[in-house]
C-alpha cells in the first residue's frame, strides 16, 4: 500500500477515492476470483482440468494406457503442481500433449509431463506463428508490454488479477510466446497443416480442428466419445481479446466467428475454456458459445459498417457498444478484451492507420500541438493549474492528456507526472479491466519513480 499512499501524500485526491475500501470495479474484477480459485474439475467421466494452477487450464483425458494432456501451464513450476494433483486420479503415463496454440501460459511447463516415454506433442504446423514474425523482426517491445498488461513489475498488493486468471508471475518462462525447455524437447513432434485431424493416442480418439481466431495457430480438440470440448483461447469468461494492448499481429477476428461456428457445430456437453471455469452441461455449453459467437461477430460487422459510412476509428471506438442481452452476460464483462479496443484493431487490420481524414496525413508533432494548446489557455502555468483542477475533480482522462501537453512541452516536468501518475492511479481504481488496470498502475509507478515521488 505504500505506493498508493504517497499518492495522497499530493492532496489533491482525497475527496475522489477513499483507499479503506475497493472502489466498485476492484470489487467487481475481485469476484472474477472465483471463477479460476483452484481446483480439479471432472469435465465427463474421464476427463479433468486443472483450473486456477496456473494461469491457463490444463486438462488430462484419461485413457486406456496413458493419458492425454491438453495445454500445459506457464511455467514447470505450476505444471508439477498440475502434474502431481492429476497422479492422484491415474497413474498412467503421459502418451500425449496437445498444445491449443503457441502461447507460452498454455506451453511452458511441458517438461514437467515429458518422462522417459517421450508422448506425441501435437500443435498446427503453424505454431507460434502470432510471436515469430515479430522475433524474426527483432521486435523486443511486445514483451515489455506484455509485462505491463498483466503486471508483472507490480507489488502483489496492487495486483488483483489477470480479468480471466490468477495474478501470477512467470519465473523463467515466456509467458508470451511458445519456448523450448532445456534439454528436453518441449517443442511439437506431430503437426497439421489444416482443417481437422483426428488422432488416437493411448486408445482415446481425438479430433484437432484448426480453429483461428485469438491466434492463427489456434485449434481447438473435440473427444467425441464424452462430448467434451476444448476451446483453446478462442473462448474464456470475458469479452474476448480480440486485440492485445502489449501489440499482436492483426487477430482475424472474422475468422474467429467462423470458428466460434464450428465449434457450436459439435454440439458438446461440456466445453473447457482456455482460461476460467469449465462450462459443464449442454445449454450452458451452448450458450456461453453462442453469446461469444454472436458478440464478435456484432463488433466485427458494426465496425465495417460503420468503416464503409465514413466513420474514423475514433467515432467507431466511441459509439459502437455491445447490445443488451449481451452486454448484461456476465462472461462477456470487459475484464479482459474491450469492445472499444477491438474495434480499433479491426479498422486497423483490415484499413492500416489512416482514418480517411486528411487533417490527420500530416498532423502537427504533439510538441508543436502543445505549444499552441498552451498559448490558447494563456501559458503553460494556466495548463498546469488546469490539469490540476481536472484531477482535484475527477476529470482524470482529461487530466492525463493535459499532463501530456506539458510533458510535450518539458520531458522533465515532474509536477506533469506527478499528475498522471494520480489520474492513471484512479482510472485503474475504476477500471475492471485486469489489462488496462496493470498498465495503467505500472506507468504510474514509473512516472512517480522518475519524478522522484517515491
Ligand atoms: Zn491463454
Amino acid at each position: 500500500m505504500k505506493k498508493i499512499l504517497l499518492v495522497f501524500m499530493l492532496g489533491y485526491l482525497l475527496p475522489l477515492v477513499s483507499l479503506a475500501q475497493d472502489t466498485e470495479a476492484e470489487t467487481l474484477l475481485k469476484s472474477r476470483s472465483n471463477f479460476f480459485s483452484r481446483e480439479i474439475v471432472q469435465i465427463a467421466p474421464d476427463v479433468y482440468t486443472a483450473v486456477g494452477y496456473s494461469p491457463a487450464n490444463s486438462s488430462m483425458i484419461v485413457g486406456d494406457d496413458g493419458v492425454v494432456i491438453i495445454d500445459v501451464g506457464m511455467s514447470p513450476d505450476h505444471a508439477a503442481d498440475i502434474e502431481a494433483a492429476f497422479q492422484e486420479i491415474s497413474q498412467l503415463p503421459v502418451k500425449g500433449i496437445i498444445y491449443t496454440h503457441g502461447h507460452g501460459d498454455h506451453t511452458g511447463g511441458a517438461s514437467a509431463f515429458i518422462g522417459d516415454e517421450a508422448p506425441e506433442i501435437w500443435a498446427m504446423e503453424n505454431f507460434g506463428i502470432e510471436d515469430s514474425p515479430l522475433i524474426a523482426a527483432g521486435l523486443t517491445i511486445q514483451r515489455q508490454r506484455g509485462s505491463k498488461q498483466a503486471g508483472f513489475a507490480l507489488p502483489d498488493e496492487l495486483r488483483i488479477n489477470n480479468g480471466i486468471a490468477p495474478a501470477m508471475r512467470p519465473g523463467n518462462a515466456n509467458p508470451f510466446s511458445a519456448n523450448e525447455s532445456g534439454s528436453i524437447n518441449t517443442m511439437p513432434t506431430h503437426t497439421f497443416a489444416e482443417g481437422r485431424k483426428q488422432i488416437e493416442i493411448a486408445g482415446v480418439t481425438l479430433e484437432l480442428v484448426h480453429a483461428p481466431g485469438e491466434t492463427n495457430d489456434q485449434l481447438y480438440v473435440w473427444y467425441p466419445d464424452q462430448k467434451t470440448l476444448f476451446a483453446g483461447d478462442n473462448l474464456y469468461r470475458s469479452f474476448p481479446n480480440l486485440y492485445a494492448i502489449r501489440g499482436t499481429p492483426y487477430r482475424d477476428v472474422f475468422a474467429w466467428v467462423e470458428s466460434m461456428d464450428k465449434m457450436l457445430e459439435e454440439d458438446a456437453e461440456a466445453v473447457v475454456p482456455g482460461h476460467t471455469y469449465p462450462f459443464i452441461g449442454i445449454e450452458e455449453s451452448r450458450g456461453a458459445l453462442q453469446n461469444h459467437r454472436d458478440a464478435i461477430k456484432f463488433v466485427h460487422d458494426k465496425t465495417v459498417e460503420g468503416m464503409n459510412a465514413g466513420m474514423t476509428e475514433d467515432a467507431l471506438a466511441a459509439t459502437v457498444r455491445l447490445p443488451e442481452h449481451l452486454a448484461s452476460d456476465p462472461n462477456l464483462g470487459e475484464y479482459y478484451g474491450k469492445v472499444s479496443w477491438a474495434v480499433r484493431s479491426i479498422f486497423n487490420g483490415y484499413l492500416g492507420w489512416y482514418d480517411g481524414n486528411p487533417a490527420n496525413l500530416s498532423p502537427l508533432s504533439r510538441k508543436e500541438e502543445a505549444l499552441r494548446i498552451a498559448a490558447l489557455a494563456g501559458g503553460a502555468e494556466i495548463l498546469l493549474e488546469t490539469a490540476k483542477s481536472a484531477l482535484a475533480n475527477g476529470d482524470v482522462q482529461w487530466a492525463s492528456q493535459l499532463s501530456d501537453y506539458l510533458l510535450a512541452l518539458n520531458e522533465g516536468n515532474n509536477e506533469a507526472k506527478n499528475i498522471k501518475a494520480d489520474a492513471l492511479t484512479i482510472q485503474a481504481r475504476n477500471s475492471s479491466n485486469a489489462l488496462a488496470r496493470n498498465y495503467y498502475l505500472t506507468i504510474a509507478n514509473q512516472l512517480r519513480q522518475e519524478a522522484g515521488s517515491e
